[in-house]
């Protein structure tokens, strides 16, 4: 029997009015959940897991004062939207009876069960929850490190690298060359290049049109690309190239020093340049040993432990979910599930089989929205597509349904930002 099992065991003992010895009493404390990340993930499991069981002892393990979100985070790169209007107190999560350590998770001790903080406390779980999100893989792209990001922002991450890239985009003259370099999978949020994309065009044609956009991809396939290629060509027509993998798209290395992206087939000197490198899960994910050779975290799909570490969970961007992409719905959405599960189990219970569902709004201009939406189910120890779900925005849908899709965008930002950090 699991300490935690006991643990309720115990309480459902008081609770039925059984003798306890003072000793045994006394060993009868909350089960304790530590969440490591205050992201989508994390935030929204730390209140899930109060929800659902309002005994357990939640710590939310997070660094940041203030939560910057990405969503949203192009149009402030296109001038569309302020950074404030993506940063997130955690003042409510707080009030919710959740205990914050404003600090960072240095190590894992999973025999032990317990997390090392960068303040040098120690936290002793029950169950453990990793909400890192992403760290990128420096000089994976050859040229591509920290003082590189600062001269050829990411803005990945949002907050100062975000402000960086508008910062760059206003300070260029009329006629400049902006170049943007796309991964290949997986990485943080698939459609996030080619909104992006789409909100530089939308910045260059109204405000410096002689400039051009060129994309440079280690792909030939992307999502929403039919939508987004027939927008382009509608509304950006000879403002935005974009070349893929078999058309020399990949991007082999990098020379911040004369802000130049290098492919097999030659050398592009960007005004700007935006490249948006290889990612892995957060490296608390690595330390903690979670995370597979290919830098994610393999998961069980119903409860999203840990495949390689027992009484460890791995929600949002950090884990392998299958065909769920990695998306701030899907943290969500996993949050939820995750947390359900850890309630369950810890309550001497088994886990139910979870139906989740993700969508995915982006804007190609800021009256012009598309989307994707799936609904996933565990099978053969995977995250899949429900056959017959899911679906795209329609290819021929006049300019009025893209309007309704822009305002859709806008509401289910509010919505979820509120629902987690509310
Ligand atoms: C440009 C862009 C646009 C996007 N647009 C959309 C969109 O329209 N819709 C959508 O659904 N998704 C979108 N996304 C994707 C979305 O932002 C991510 O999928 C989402 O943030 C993942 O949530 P997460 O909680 O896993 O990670 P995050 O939200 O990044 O949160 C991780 C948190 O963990 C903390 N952390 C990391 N390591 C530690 C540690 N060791 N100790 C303590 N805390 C730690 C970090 O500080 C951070 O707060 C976009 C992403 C980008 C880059």
């Amino acid at each position: 029997m699991t300490t935690s099992r006991r643990r309720f065991l115990t309480l459902g003992a008081a609770a039925a009015g059984l003798f306890l010895p003072a000793r045994l009493a006394a060993q009868a404390a909350a089960p304790r959940v530590v969440v490591v990340g205050g992201g989508f993930a994390g935030a929204s499991c730390a209140r899930a897991l109060r929800q659902a069981d309002p005994r357990i002892a939640v710590t939310l393990v997070e660094p940041n004062r203030t939560f910057t979100a990405c969503p949203f985070s192009n149009a402030v790169i296109a001038g569309l939207r302020e950074l404030s209007a993506q940063e997130f107190t955690y003042d409510r999560i707080a009030a919710d009876g959740i205990v914050l350590a404003r600090t960072a998770a240095t190590a894992v001790d999973p025999s032990a069960r317990s997390v090392a903080l960068a303040d040098g406390a120690h936290l002793a779980y029950d169950r453990l929850v990793l909400a890192p999100g992403i760290d990128i893989r420096w000089n994976a792209l050859p040229g591509y490190d920290e003082a590189a990001s600062e001269k050829m922002p990411h803005a990945w991450r949002a907050g100062e690298q975000t402000l960086l890239l508008r910062r760059q985009l206003d300070a260029m003259p009329d006629g400049g060359l902006v170049v943007m370099s796309a991964p290949a999978n997986p990485f943080r949020c698939p459609p996030g290049p080619y909104e992006r994309a789409s909100l530089i065009a939308h910045y260059l044609k109204t405000k410096k049109p002689r400039s051009k956009l060129i994309v440079l991809d280690a792909k030939d396939a992307f999502s929403k690309q039919r939508l987004f290629q027939a927008a382009w060509a509608e509304l950006y027509p000879g403002l935005l190239e974009w070349v893929p993998l078999s058309k020399g798209g990949n991007v082999t290395s990098v020379e911040p020093a004369t802000n130049t992206l290098i492919t097999d087939f030659g050398r592009h000197k960007a005004a700007v340049a935006n490249v948006i490198p290889p990612q892995r899960a957060g490296r608390i994910a690595d330390a903690a040993g979670v995370a597979d050779r290919t830098g994610w975290c393999p998961i069980d799909p119903s409860t999203f432990e840990s495949k390689l570490v027992p009484g460890i969970h791995v929600i949002g961007d950090a884990a392998i979910a299958g065909a769920m992409p990695k998306s701030a719905f899907a943290a969500n959405a996993q949050a939820k599930t995750c947390a359900a599960a850890v309630a369950r189990l810890l309550a001497g219970g088994s886990p139910p089989t979870p139906k989740l569902i993700n969508t995915c709004y982006s804007l190609v201009a800021p009256d012009y929205g598309i989307s994707v939406a799936g609904v996933y189910q565990p099978s053969g120890g995977q995250l899949v597509d429900v056959p017959g779900s899911g679906g795209l925005s329609p290819t021929d849908a006049p300019r009025a349904v893209r309007a309704v899709e822009a305002t859709l965008a806008d509401a289910w930002f509010r919505t979820i930002t509120a629902e987690v950090f509310g």
